[in-house]
């Protein structure tokens, strides 16, 4: 068994909404960010690549790269699920928390958990998400962006 930690942070900007775990949440603003700025994917992408030995997010896709400008997250994710299968890994649960005071995440909290099981290849009750706000302190907590953190557990396919 394997255990990888993640964390991302984005900035809110102009935009009507942010992706969150592949799925499009409706938001007074949008995020800065070179990909599509899902900070819950790229943490768990952070999260995955760390429980396997193989560095980081940046080291893999490049925030300057064109190949990932307004890029889909869900390619990170799978491009990374297929380095696991390479090296016969899979996932055994993952537990993501969202930090915000807003959007709300009680509303897409299941379609999020859904969508992250599929991209992880395992069944939605080997995905946790949970959101926390920080009590109005700092920049989260004065919703100038969001952040996410993920642990992931990997273990031996066979
Ligand atoms: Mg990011």
């Amino acid at each position: 068994m394997r255990i990888g930690s993640g964390i991302d942070v984005h900035a809110f900007g102009p935009g009507d909404f942010v992706m969150l775990g592949g799925v499009r949440v409706a938001h007074t603003h949008g995020v800065v960010a070179h990909s599509d700025g899902d900070v819950v994917l790229h943490a768990l992408t952070d999260a995955l690549l760390g429980a396997a030995g193989l560095g980081d997010i940046g080291q893999h896709f490049k925030d300057t790269d064109p190949r990932w400008k307004g890029a889909d997250s869900k390619r990170f994710v799978r491009a990374v699920m297929d380095m696991l299968r390479a090296r016969r890994l899979r996932v055994g649960n993952a537990d993501v928390t969202v930090l915000a005071e807003r959007p709300k995440l009680s509303p897409v909290r299941d379609d999020i958990r859904r969508q992250v099981a599929e991209l992880l290849e395992v069944g939605s009750e080997q995905v946790n998400v949970k959101a926390t706000t920080t009590e109005k302190l700092g920049f989260l907590g004065r919703a100038e962006g969001i952040a996410a953190q993920a642990v992931v557990l990997l273990i031996d396919a066979g």
